[in-house]
């Protein structure tokens, strides 16, 4: 089961009316999140999410600082994309999730606000597979990311274009970028996955540039999904009009630290976004970020 701290605390904006399979799907949970409000002795809400018996799918965009960090649960597997930096504590949001086995982690590239918090994830949870762009870096945290993957000895693999994974019976990821990454510029090397969960597609893009959203656009069927991780936290290196209008994003995410030294958002990067008339949503003033859908609409709670 899934328990989370926050869904209480902050806002929630539903991105659907309510039909009858809606009620179907969320009138039961609203019950029981209000029978265990008042079965609660502590403080503390709670609120469990039971598991298996539908189609339910939840993606956590954690907030890390300055850093990415995206775990998406299906009735089959689960999906981590990214851990930010060492000492994130997104091994410890999983625990608190109950979470004990991660399926596939993916690394989208070796900078450490990315790879430095997977390490403990690693070595704190049973892993299934490791995917990232297969390019190098040469700090000791990439370093020691190898070795916690090597110790205990996941299987890995090399994530290009094509690929894909079944999440559950519903659900699956594709790769749509890198083709061919060199390590010359690790940024562009970000491994991007569109995640289909039912009907709703989630775009997470790593800390891709303008030069692989060039890339992409040659196959913009790709592209269009309901929410979009933002590249590159919202730099102004990323974002361009033509990758934004391919793949015209409902919501948007931009995860970064409050006050982080690049300045991140950039105003470019958020004139890009309001021109195509995205919602947006950000780690650094919404705090974690939670979407669940039943696989035709969704909703989204933040914390703060
Ligand atoms: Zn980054």
């Amino acid at each position: 089961m899934y328990v989370n701290m926050f869904i209480s605390k902050g806002s929630q904006v539903r991105y659907s009316k309510p039909t009858p399979a809606f009620f179907k799907l969320f009138l039961p949970l609203f019950v029981f999140s209000i029978a265990l409000l008042f079965s609660c002795s502590s403080d503390e809400n709670i609120f469990i999410i039971p598991s298996d018996d539908n189609d339910l799918y939840q993606v956590h965009f954690i907030d890390v600082g300055q850093g990415d960090a995206i775990l998406v649960t299906t009735p089959g597997k689960t999906l981590l994309v990214d851990g930010g930096w060492q000492g994130s504590g997104v091994d410890q949001y999983l625990t608190d999730l109950g979470i004990s086995k991660v399926d596939i982690v993916i690394g989208t590239h070796p900078h450490a606000d990315h790879i430095g918090g997977l390490i403990a994830v690693f070595q704190r949870f049973e892993v299934g597979e490791v995917i990232d762009p297969g390019v190098t870096h040469t700090t000791a945290t990439f370093n020691n990311y190898l070795t916690a993957i090597d110790i205990h000895d996941i299987p890995f693999t090399v994530g290009r274009k094509g690929m894909e994974r079944q999440l559950s019976e519903h659900a699956y990821f594709e790769i749509i970028h890198p083709i061919n990454p060199a390590s010359g510029h690790l940024n562009n090397a970000s491994i991007v996955v569109r995640v289909h969960l039912g009907d709703i597609k989630v775009l997470l893009t790593g800390d891709a540039e303008r030069e692989s959203e060039q890339s992409m656009l040659s196959a913009p069927e790709l592209l269009r999904s309901h929410i979009l991780k933002v590249g590159h936290h919202g730099s102004r290196t990323s974002s361009t009009m033509p990758f934004l209008e391919a793949v015209q994003p409902e919501v948007s995410i931009i995860m970064c630290g409050r006050d982080n030294p690049y300045g991140h958002p950039h105003s470019q990067a958020m004139q890009a976004l309001n021109a195509v008339g995205t919602d947006i949503y950000r780690t650094d003033t919404h705090g974690h970020i939670l979407i669940e859908t039943d696989g035709t609409q969704y909703s989204i709670t933040t914390e703060k």
